[in-house]
């Protein structure tokens, strides 16, 4: 039996289980995919204090070093309901685990365009990160769909691996940071589509062109990979009665929730801003309220 289990290995659960493992707390974390989430995926990390410039990997490998060094368990699974009673069971893919208390960090999935055949090609010229599958395109022609900071991010960083990078935002002006701006247009091979989208994945086993509609026309552009940069959606899929709000993340007040001893931390609850910064701050306070939830 365990003392907490929080669920979800990104920023927000990693600090959590710091905190938790400090205050005594008997420990399990839970990740279905990778640890660090979104921001292991990150090739550089510009506003985290303490690190001018890092890359997401190198700083989720030391958010985990200090994690494993302080005794929390860490299972790859995928939670899929909980059953809220004094002792709790978490229900992961075959496994059953009980715990006074539990701690939310699920935090949110990428976006996708939805159009025909788009799941048969994630993997075979879909992808969501780029610093992940980038090198797979060395020297070909990508496309990068977003308009907001991380389509930027991918754009600048593809820009030096690839041939050509084909950047399609919908809006008539890219919503990134300035910096992210200025570094962007001033590459020489990326080719920046405003007022345009994909409207149609063409290919057989893999995609091989795209069809992008603007104001005027359509057109079919040769891509050997594209990466989809518009936005996340929460992960809130967990079987269990909590509180959402309309848009499907979890409803909180400072972490807390509507079921005593479950918490909620990081980019799945409600709140304004979604960083790095505001999920380790998150993953703090549920952990000091899950600390004081099992002295009572
Ligand atoms: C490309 C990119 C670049 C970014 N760059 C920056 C940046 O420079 N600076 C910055 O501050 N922020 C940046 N961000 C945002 C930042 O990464 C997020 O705000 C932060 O990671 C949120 O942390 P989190 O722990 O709440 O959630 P996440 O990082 O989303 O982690 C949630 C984890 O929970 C796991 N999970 C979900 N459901 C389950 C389940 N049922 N069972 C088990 N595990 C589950 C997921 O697999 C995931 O690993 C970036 C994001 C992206 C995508």
């Amino acid at each position: 039996m365990y003392d907490a289990i929080v669920i979800g290995a990104g920023p927000a659960g990693l600090t959590a289980g710091i905190y938790l493992a400090r205050g005594g707390a008997k420990t399990l974390i839970i990740e279905k995919e990778s640890i660090g989430g979104q921001i292991a995926s990150s090739p550089l990390v510009e506003n985290y204090p303490g690190y001018k410039s890092i890359s997401g990997s190198e700083l989720t490998d030391m958010f985990y070093d200090q994690v494993v060094n302080l005794g929390v368990d860490i299972e790859i699974g995928e939670v899929k309901s909980i059953e809220d009673r004094k002792i709790k069971k978490v229900f992961v893919d075959d496994n059953v685990y009980e715990t006074k208390t539990i701690i939310i960090a699920t935090g949110v999935k990428h976006r996708k365009l939805n159009l025909d055949g788009e799941d048969g090609f994630i993997g075979s010229g879909i992808h969501f990160c780029a610093t992940c599958d980038g090198t797979f395109y060395k020297n070909k022609d990508v496309a990068v769909v977003g308009g907001a900071n991380s389509a930027v991010i991918n754009s600048i960083y593809l820009s030096s691996l690839c041939n050509k990078v084909y950047l399609i935002y919908r809006g008539k002006d890219l919503q990134c940071e300035e910096k992210l701006k200025e570094k962007v247009l001033n590459l020489q091979n990326v080719e920046i589509l405003l007022n345009s989208n994909v409207i149609k994945y063409l290919g057989v086993d893999k995609l091989e062109k795209i069809v992008v509609k603007d104001k005027i026309c359509e057109k079919e552009i040769k891509v050997d990979g594209l990466f989809l940069s518009i936005g996340m959606d929460p992960e809130t899929s967990i079987k269990l009665n909590l509180n959402k709000t309309d848009n499907n993340y979890y409803d909180s007040v400072d972490t807390l929730t509507n079921l005593p001893g479950i918490f909620v931390a990081g980019d799945c609850r409600n709140k304004e801003v979604r960083q790095v910064t505001t999920a380790v701050s998150d993953g703090t306070v549920a952990a000091v309220n899950a600390l004081n939830y099992l002295k009572n």
